[in-house]
């Protein structure tokens, strides 16, 4: 029989007051259902929200570098338990399972680095302009953060944002996506075991439009963070800006990798091979453009076709398997819709551009690789984002094109440069607008101690990963303490601060 999964609120796990529950199944193998979790309602939300009040109250008193011991476990934990939740993670979200034992290192990583953040938390100590005057900044807790996630990456994710949230002494109400609900469960499980207090943590399963908009409507959830589409991203936006609320949102991309005439033809493929069809293309940090120079543009488009032809499709869990399953069949039908709208609009089909069968395949959500050839700036499938595994090529003459190029959509997310000219690294590191550029290497590849995020319609500002990401889950308190014995003026006094004698 299928197992009916429960919410974690008020320290145990319960069913939802609304009693309904939708099913999770495999992407590779629709007939596969991993369990059935909870649509909770707004009542949910609710229960979560009054007890994650009292969880703060408790968390928050707890000293940092103790709060990062806590997270150092989960780390460890997380270690001991790498494998079997990568497996879980395959099964349940399609990626393969070196890219899903990668989805848990990144959430070990970000653990680790949140420990060592406990013992920093840096505030600063600055001089004043007045004698006897101490002035220094140091950072509180805000209160309860709202974190919902997408699918992409099921555990990775919700870690950057849960780990750094609870290390600055929040406490945190999780929604996951309906897609993976089962890795946010073992997640939870792990906080727990770790020795985090109960009630620091909420867990709610249900949908964006419900659960998702509840958290974002309530008034004592003062911090959102959002990773997901650009569309809903502008939603919650709306109504945080309404709310003042703070809000980390990290959306949308259409990333490019640009291939110059002097670049080394092998790298470039082996990069654009795995940032096009790594994780069926499904990553925010994707290569969905190609930008070749012209006078490699042939042959280099001729060694990606014969190369991804062969790429072998199935099962994330047979270790065989290159390339996965889409996450579900909406998704596989907006890559259709695209790949249309590709030959609609005058792109080559070069290979690929149908469903995947044989052998099985007709089990799950699979797409062929494609590859569409003769791209112009300006095309939908050079503009907006399909989330799939297709590629779009463009074919430029000169650098400064293809920065032009690279910066002419509306997404900042990543991108990517294939040259050996130092030169033209170092212009395209200042003038390609992402939040992240990479020389030499595909446009995914980040890493947890480093600032992740994007410009233009992919972000607000904010960034996560890194130690910018504890800026935003931290509220600056700045005291001046003045010891003259005296009123002293700022601004006002300053110019008898100068001994003259
Ligand atoms: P999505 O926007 O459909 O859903 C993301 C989350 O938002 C889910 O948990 C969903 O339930 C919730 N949600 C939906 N409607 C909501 C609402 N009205 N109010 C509150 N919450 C709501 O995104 P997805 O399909 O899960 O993920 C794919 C998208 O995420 C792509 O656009 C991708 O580029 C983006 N993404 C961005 C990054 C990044 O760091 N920039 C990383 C991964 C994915």
């Amino acid at each position: 029989m299928t197992e009916n999964f429960t919410n974690f609120i008020a320290g145990a796990w319960v069913a939802p007051r609304t009693g309904a529950y939708f099913e999770n199944r495999n992407p590779a193998d629709a007939g596969d259902v991993i369990g059935c979790f909870p649509r909770s309602g707004p009542e949910d939300v609710a229960r979560a929200i009054e007890s994650a009040q009292r969880g703060f109250a408790r968390w928050s008193q707890t000293p940092a570098p103790v709060r990062g011991e806590v997270l150092h476990r989960v780390g460890d934990l997380l270690t001991q338990r790498k494998e079997e939740i990568a497996r879980a993670m395959t099964r349940e979200m399609g990626k393969v399972l070196a890219e899903t034992r990668g989805d848990v290192q990144e959430g070990i990583d970000t653990a680790h680095y949140a420990h060592t953040e406990g013992r920093r938390l840096f505030g600063r100590t600055v001089p004043s302009e007045l004698r006897h005057k101490w002035a220094m900044s140091f950072r509180r807790p805000i209160g309860l953060a709202g974190l919902i996630t997408p699918f992409n990456f099921p555990l990775a994710i919700p870690t950057w944002k849960m780990f750094p949230a609870l290390l600055c002494g929040n406490a945190v109400i999780f929604k996951p996506a309906e897609d993976v609900p089962h890795t946010a469960h073992l997640l939870v499980e792990i906080l727990l075991e770790a020795g985090l207090p109960p009630e620091a943590v909420q867990l709610v399963h249900g949908e964006g439009s419900v659960v998702g908009k509840a958290m974002v409507e309530h008034p004592a959830i003062t911090v959102i963070s959002f990773t997901g589409s650009t569309e809903t991203g502008a939603i919650i936006g709306a109504t945080c800006g309404r709310m003042h609320k703070r809000l980390s949102l990290e959306m949308g991309g259409k990333n490019a990798m640009l291939v110059m005439d002097d670049a080394d033809l092998d790298l470039a493929l082996d990069g654009v091979l795995w940032g096009a069809f790594g994780t069926t293309g499904q990553r925010c940090t994707a290569t969905s453009r190609l930008v070749v120079h012209e006078k490699v543009h042939d042959r280099l488009l001729k060694m990606i076709c014969d190369r991804a032809e062969r790429l072998r499709l199935g099962p994330g869990l047979d270790e065989k398997t290159e390339v996965g399953p889409l996450i579900n069949e909406e998704a596989r039908k907006k890559v259709e819709y695209y790949v249309g709208v590709g030959r609609d609009e005058g792109a080559a089909v070069l290979i690929g551009g149908e469903r995947a069968t044989g052998q099985g395949l007709e089990r799950g959500w699979f797409y062929q690789p494609t590859v569409l050839g003769g791209v112009r700036a300006g095309m939908r499938v050079e503009q907006e984002e399909i989330f799939g595994p297709v590629l779009s090529v463009i074919k430029v003459g000169s650098l400064d094109e293809a920065i032009r190029i690279n910066n002419g959509v509306k997404y900042g997310l990543s991108s990517s440069l294939y040259t050996r000219d130092v030169n033209a690294a170092f212009r395209a590191m200042h003038e390609l607008d992402t939040g992240i550029t990479y020389v030499n290497a595909p446009t995914i590849g980040a890493e947890a101690h480093l600032p992740f995020g994007g410009v233009k319609q992919t972000g607000n500002g904010h960034r996560e990963g890194g130690w910018e990401v504890y800026d935003f889950y931290s509220e600056t308190k700045v005291v001046y303490v003045d010891f003259s014995g005296k009123l002293q003026r700022a601004q006002i006094d300053t110019e008898a601060q100068i001994d003259t004698e």
